[in-house]
C-alpha cells in the first residue's frame, strides 16, 4: 500500500559544530607563567613565542576547529615578530572574531590543564572570567578543570604542562 510521505528536507548544515584543542609548553627559568590570562606565582614560567598560554591556546583551538576555522598556528605564526610575547587573550579574542566571520559564534567550553605545581584552584574562578568575556561565552557555560598527571612523564617530572579543550560554536 501506498503511502503518502512529505519530500524530505534538503540537506543543511549543521548548526552546532564542537572542536578539540591541544597545547603544551616547557615550564623553564626566567619566564612569566600565564594561564588563562592570569599571572600565576611560581619559580617557572612557560616558554614561548607568545606569552604561552597554552589554556587560551587550547581553547582557541577548539574553537577554530569548531568552525573549520584553521589553527593557532596558521592565524598567528611563531615566526611572526607581531605575536613575540603576545597577551594570548587578545590572541583568543582576534580568533573568536575571525570565527564569527566564518559565520559561527562560541556558545560552551570546557578545559582542562595539566600540570603537578602549582594548584591552580585559587585562579580558576579568575581564569574563567577572563575566558568568558575574551570569547562571548557565558561564564556559566565555561569550565576550567585543573589535574596533576600522578607524577608520570614529562608533566609528572615538572618539565612542562598540558591543557585539552573541546568547544562548541552555533551558527550565526
Ligand atoms: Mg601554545
Amino acid at each position: 500500500m501506498a503511502v503518502d510521505l512529505p519530500a524530505p528536507l534538503p540537506p543543511r548544515p549543521p548548526s552546532v559544530r564542537s572542536g578539540i584543542g591541544y597545547d603544551s609548553h616547557r615550564l623553564v627559568a626566567g619566564r612569566p607563567l600565564i594561564l588563562g590570562g592570569q599571572r600565576i606565582p611560581f619559580e617557572l614560567g612557560l616558554a614561548g613565542h607568545s606569552d604561552a598560554d597554552a589554556v587560551a591556546h587550547a581553547l582557541t583551538d577548539a574553537l577554530l576547529g569548531a568552525a573549520a576555522a584553521g589553527d593557532i598556528g596558521r592565524l598567528f605564526p611563531d615566526t611572526d615578530p607581531r605575536w613575540k610575547n603576545a597577551d594570548s587573550i587578545k590572541l583568543l579574542a582576534a580568533a573568536c572574531d575571525h570565527i564569527r566571520q566564518a559565520g559561527f559564534r562560541p556558545v560552551q567550553a570546557d578545559v582542562t590543564v595539566i600540570m603537578e605545581r602549582p594548584k591552580l584552584a585559587p585562579f580558576i574562578s579568575a581564569m574563567i572570567k577572563t575566558l568568558a568575556s575574551a570569547t562571548g561565552i557565558p561564564v556559566t557555560a565555561l569550565s576550567v578543570k585543573a589535574k596533576t598527571n600522578e607524577g608520570m612523564g614529562f608533566i609528572g617530572r615538572g618539565e612542562g604542562i598540558a591543557a585539552i579543550a573541546v568547544a562548541t560554536v552555533e551558527a550565526l
